[in-house]
């Protein structure tokens, strides 16, 4: 059998040439474990009982599924000893997560959705989890500010996706890669090495339910996508819409795409659906590392300087024509407004 290279190799020689130190080389085997047991957590489906919703809710106002618990307690408890890290931020936590006073504080700092596209759970579709790690001051008892850093000051991202195989995609600047899991030897191995968004795309992502919601920029672009060889692209295009942002990305960075989630007038007050910190940053790092875009249509994401820990944003990303012509459609309306 060809010889496949494990992420622990990976890992080991990108330190060896400097590119990560020895600290985050060992919290990234430790967020792969606790990926690992979320994986294996959600290939049992309910045989163990953990579907279903639990009896609480999020900051969101989101009820939590059991599994979204579950997971987020697997991610801090193989984290928090492990003194790389001065704290934590959850989708599942209302508050910074604290290192426990047993153990030592480092110089980064974990975000993360534990369970993204949870409530594909009870369908058996695709799930996954993201994370962003940043720096901190060595050792510190980070407050709020110390995580509203700019998308931009990531030094690591990556998203593990529980489908029909476990994946695991990962960037810390230099370029994407992607792992997959063996589940008996339980390690990733990599798999698709320096992961390319095609330029172009025939392929667009929207929730087409919310079209009569979104503003003239999106009304333009999908319009002219579905006028397809008839209209302006002189083209036709496909639409896939699968509900969940990490099978959504992970589809792109294999065979290209644009995935569109846009401001609209459903819910006037939000600003976007999904969570800067800790899904579109880390995703917008990958999408920008594998030579995609991502913005929100009027600001580059990683230039956005956040205001929240749980703060949403609108989410345009993925082919970088295509990201470019929908940016400049935002351009032109927002010019004549
Ligand atoms: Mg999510
Ligand atoms: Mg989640």
């Amino acid at each position: 059998m060809h010889h496949k290279i494990s992420l622990s190799q990976f890992i080991t020689e990108q330190h060896r040439q400097s590119l990560v130190n020895e600290d985050l080389s060992s919290l990234l085997n430790d967020i792969a474990t606790a990926c690992k047991q979320i994986s294996h957590l959600t290939s049992q489906g309910d045989l163990m009982g953990t579907w279903g919703d639990s009896d609480s809710e999020n900051i969101q106002g989101e009820v939590q599924k059991r599994l979204d618990i579950i997971s987020n307690d697997y991610m801090f408890n193989a984290l928090n000893w492990t003194g790389h890290l001065a704290g934590m931020v959850s989708e599942e936590e209302d508050e910074p997560m604290d290192i426990p006073d047993i153990y030592p504080r480092g110089k980064y700092l974990a975000l993360f959705d534990p369970l993204d596209g949870s409530s594909n759970i009870d369908v058996n579709l695709t799930v996954g989890t993201i994370f962003s790690i940043l720096c901190c001051e060595q050792g510190i008892k980070p407050s709020h500010q110390d995580f509203l850093q700019k998308g931009g000051k990531q030094v690591c991202a990556g998203f593990v996706l529980y489908g029909p195989s476990t994946m695991l995609v990962l960037t810390t600047g230099q370029g994407v890669n992607g792992f997959t899991l063996n589940q008996e030897i339980g390690e990733f191995y990599l798999s698709h090495p320096k992961m390319k968004i095609p330029q172009d795309t025939q392929e667009f992502a929207i929730n087409m339910s919310n079209q009569r919601f979104w503003e003239a920029p999106v009304q333009q672009y999908i319009a002219e996508c579905i006028e397809g060889s008839d209209g302006i692209r002189g083209k036709d295009f496909n639409m896939r819409w699968i509900a969940s942002l990490v099978a959504e990305v992970y589809r792109i960075l294999t065979r290209g795409g644009i995935f569109i989630y846009p401001y609209d007038f459903k819910d006037p007050a939000k600003e976007g659906r999904l969570r800067l910190m800790y899904e579109a940053n880390p995703i917008a790092f990958i999408v920008e590392q594998a030579g995609g875009l991502c913005s929100t249509g009027r600001e580059r994401m990683l230039d956005i300087a956040p205001k929240e820990i749980h703060q949403r944003v609108p989410v345009i990303l993925g082919a970088k024509n295509e990201v470019n012509r929908l940016d400049s459609y935002y351009k032109e309306f927002d010019a004549c407004k």
